[in-house]
């Protein structure tokens, strides 16, 4: 038995795939979200996320919100990478960029600091996705 994934992003379906687990993170904290489990709503975090398919996959994901149902999940998120997909270069230097405008934040009232607060935790995640794999 396993589970049909669905993940959507803005820019259209990222991926359809089939599990037989799903790991996610909430606010709550970690779920392994099996076959057959009850229907739920989880909102993500943004963190890694893993999947076991025809191998293991581990991804970055910023965010978003996972719907389960009769072993359908369905994964609605702002965006998401495979882990071999990040680009570490980029998300070291979109890193360097969130820091540098909170920094500036401080005194600027012209930047804002919950926007660059949510890019700098999405390229911490990316970078840190990209390293354990
Ligand atoms: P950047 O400033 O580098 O664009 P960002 O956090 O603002 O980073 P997002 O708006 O979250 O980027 O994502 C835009 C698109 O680029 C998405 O499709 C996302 O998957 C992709 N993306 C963002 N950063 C990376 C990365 N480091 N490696 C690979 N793809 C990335």
């Amino acid at each position: 038995m396993l589970i049909d994934v669905t993940i959507n992003t803005p820019r259209g379906l990222y991926k359809q795939t089939k599990a037989s687990i799903v790991n996610v993170v909430s606010p709550d904290g970690q779920r392994g979200i099996l076959p057959n489990h009850m229907p739920i709503v989880v909102s993500l975090t943004v963190s890694k996320m893993t999947m076991e398919e025809e191998k293991r996959e581990a991804y970055a994901i910023s965010g978003g919100v996972l719907y389960f149902h009769n072993n359908q999940c369905m994964i609605l998120t702002p965006a998401i990478e495979n882990v071999n997909d990040i680009d570490l270069e980029r998300a070291i230097k979109a890193k360097e960029r969130a820091e540098q405008r909170l920094a500036r934040g401080v005194n600027d009232e012209n930047v804002d600091m919950a926007r660059a607060q949510v890019a700098l935790q999405r390229a911490i995640n990316r970078i840190n996705a990209k390293q354990q794999g």
